[in-house]
């Protein structure tokens, strides 16, 4: 149907179409339904139950063992880490897109399409636990860290006023036991904001920290959302010199193509300039003429 012109002639932008009943954007049929997706959870999760056999026999054999939490004043050029001393090991994880999958709520996303909204997020935080699933890779995790003796904490911007309903989530997911404050810390908890730092630096202060995962790279430091920060930096500080070092060695990446800091930046911002192509079309192909016939084949 044809938008009518404003009493002034102008013509209203289009609303953002509905999505078609039954269609899923791309990035959700990656990361829910794929097997790639799934495969590189796996990758995570299996790195990390790595990380814990490795660190456990330091521990074990008396070796020390370094926190993989930035400590206070370090930068991502020049990153330091403490010695653990006796500290309880354990692993921290981010929740959601990390160690559950939100079914329930992004197939609702799904057919609904439009801006996010905050008071819907809540209403799932409160209503939901029912409908998640633990990430390819997490029940593993969980069956080897309690055998190891390594504790999961959980490190999430859900909010503190939902912290039962998130235990129950957790639980439902078969990655329990869970308990607020003790290895479950919320938006509220350590600070107020969606900053982590304050709540990994309570973390890192009862335990030590031999492993972090999550989906976002704030999700290892807040340094990565400093203000100003385009994809291309960001993208540069991930890569840095020492930063490169902890991936997959301390600091686990899950795949999330779906929302979060990793969804920005224009055509001009992704791709560099000098990398540019256009497609100069088909090649006209030059017209094959028959051979000259040489004068013995005369006839
Ligand atoms: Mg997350």
């Amino acid at each position: 149907m044809t938008a009518l012109p404003a009493p002034d002639g102008s013509v209203a932008a289009p609303a953002p179409a509905a999505p078609a009943a039954g269609k899923v954007p791309p990035g959700m049929q990656y990361l829910y339904g794929s097997g790639e997706a799934a495969a590189l959870s796996y990758q995570a999760y299996l790195g990390v139950i790595d990380t814990i056999i490795a660190k456990s026999s330091d521990r074990a054999v008396g070796q020390a063992v370094f926190s993989v939490v930035l400590a206070p004043g370090a930068t991502l050029d020049a990153p330091k880490f403490e010695s653990c001393d006796k500290k309880p090991l354990a692993v921290v994880l981010d929740i959601d897109e990390t160690a559950l999958l939100n079914l329930g709520y992004e197939a609702d996303d799904s057919q609904r399409g439009g801006p996010y909204d905050q008071s819907r997020w809540e209403r799932w935080e409160k209503t939901g636990a029912g409908a998640v699933a633990a990430t390819p890779g997490m029940i593993e995790l969980a069956r080897v860290s309690k055998a190891s003796g390594v504790t999961l904490v959980f490190n999430s911007n859900r909010m503190a006023t939902n912290a039962k309903e998130t235990e129950a989530a957790l639980t439902g997911a078969g990655l329990g036991p869970v308990e607020h404050l003790k290895n479950l810390w919320l938006q509220g908890d350590a600070g107020t904001g969606s900053a982590k730092d304050p709540r990994r630096a309570a973390i890192a202060a009862q335990y030590c920290v031999i492993a972090m995962a999550g989906d976002q790279l704030g999700d290892f430091s807040d340094l990565f959302n400093a203000s100003g920060l385009d994809p291309v930096a960001r993208r540069g500080l991930a890569q840095g010199r020492a930063v490169k070092m902890l991936w997959g060695h301390g600091w686990f990446i899950l795949p999330n193509p779906v929302y979060g800091s990793g969804l920005k930046g224009d055509l001009d911002t992704i791709f560099p300039r000098d990398k540019r192509w256009t497609d100069p079309g088909p090649t006209p192909v030059a017209p094959v003429s028959a051979p000259a016939p040489t004068p013995t084949e005369k006839k």
